[in-house]
């Protein structure tokens, strides 16, 4: 039914002028008190849905999960495997604001048994870094992946963003390159995103005064010329990864393997009939309560049917450079994939935005920059 778990720790040190994510500002808020719902949801949890398999992979995500004590991230692993159970080696991943870790914190969370760290550090340049609200700088980013090395992290992963304000292509090099440096084992590369209600949208309606998007794309390719020249596989729409080193997690998001998601805001998706999906609550206070008062806080429920079981394989599978495998689509839907689409897929193979072999459905490069106009005509 599930194997992974997601942990949504909503709290952040201050709020980014871009951030859309379901997370405030930790200020007066105790996080020892999160801590303590988020094991009640978890047990609540256990109950609700018994039978999972042993967890393979964990996601401590936010948010700002490193604002977390090693202590904190102890306790809420140790209660993940009493209520779930662990796999062997489980890949347990913690997102980390380079601004809020030191080098005994990451010595704290490998000891905890984070296996795999991701730094949001977005950007090495302290003046774009400070107009995005960021609360650390470029030399804390390169300090933290030094430190995560000297504890025993064998996987570390950043977060870079292109498109941003006054960002140039020579600029983003420099910036990818700086990353390449550092050999990180991964990297999740977004172009930025104006969200509504946020102060970015205010500052930069509709996006003047950012790259546009032929300069956002450019950067993109850049991307993946620059990370495919330095070893890295570009396995996925927005990441990379050294042989060997994707995120097993968010892969199973890709794949539709089943996961509990936990903390308010969290998604979860229960391998049932075609599929079910639903939300927490994202408002923290309701989340709270409802747990508290041992209910789970679950809302927007979703009973998948099976054609949006078909678009979903398609459209979260062609996110990656594997594709679709043909032949486990025909087992799953007791239908051909080529046959059902084989208009749309020829109009796409025409336009180069897709490749069709004969076991395998992919995105071509141009059809990764472009993935949007394919996924809608799958739809
Ligand atoms: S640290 Fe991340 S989650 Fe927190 S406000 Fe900034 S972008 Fe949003």
């Amino acid at each position: 039914m599930f194997s992974r778990l997601y942990l949504h720790i909503p709290w952040c040190l201050s709020k980014c002028g871009y951030c859309a994510f379901h997370s405030r500002p930790v200020a007066g808020h105790d996080l020892h008190q999160t801590c303590l719902l988020l094991i009640r949801e978890m047990e609540l949890a256990a109950a609700a849905f018994p039978g999972n398999q042993p967890l393979s992979s964990i996601y401590l995500g936010g948010g700002t999960p490193s604002l977390l004590t090693p202590q904190q991230v102890h306790t809420l692993l140790q209660a993940s495997q009493r209520c779930f159970g662990h796999a062997a080696s489980p890949e347990i991943t913690l997102e980390a604001n380079p601004g809020t870790v030191t080098r005994s914190s990451l010595h704290g969370y490998y000891q905890a048994g984070v296996t795999r760290l991701s730094l949001g550090v977005q950007s090495f340049d302290n003046r774009i870094l400070q107009l995005l609200g960021r609360v650390h700088t470029a030399e804390e980013c390169c300090n933290a992946v030094i430190w995560a090395r000297q504890v025993g992290f064998s996987t570390v992963g950043l977060d870079l963003i292109c498109g941003l304000p006054g960002q140039t292509e020579e600029a983003w090099h420099t910036a990818l390159k700086r990353a390449c440096t550092l050999k990180p084992d991964h990297l999740s590369i977004y172009g930025l995103t104006v969200e509504e209600e946020t102060p970015f949208a205010i500052n930069y309606p509709g996006g003047a005064g950012l790259p546009d998007d032929d300069q956002t794309a450019a950067m993109l390719e850049l991307a993946d010329t620059e990370l495919t020249l330095h070893g890295y596989e570009h396995y996925e729409i927005a990441n990379f990864a050294r042989p060997g080193c994707r995120s097993q997690h968010n892969c199973g998001y890709w794949q539709r393997d089943g996961y509990l998601g936990i903390g308010p805001g969290a998604h979860s998706f229960l391998q049932q009939e075609w599929g079910t999906r639903w939300g927490n609550q994202s408002d923290y206070d309701t989340w709270a309560v409802a747990i508290h008062n041992n209910r789970l806080a679950e809302t927007q429920h979703q009973q998948l049917t099976r054609d949006d079981a078909v678009s979903e394989t398609i459209f979260l599978g062609l996110r990656m450079a594997d594709g679709i495998s043909l032949d486990r689509f025909a087992e799953e839907f007791d239908e051909r994939l080529e046959h059902r689409f084989s208009e749309e897929i020829n109009q796409l193979q025409q336009l180069g935005l897709l490749v069709c072999s004969p076991d395998r459905l992919s995105l071509t490069k141009r059809g990764m920059l472009l993935s949007n106009q394919v996924f809608v005509r799958f739809l």
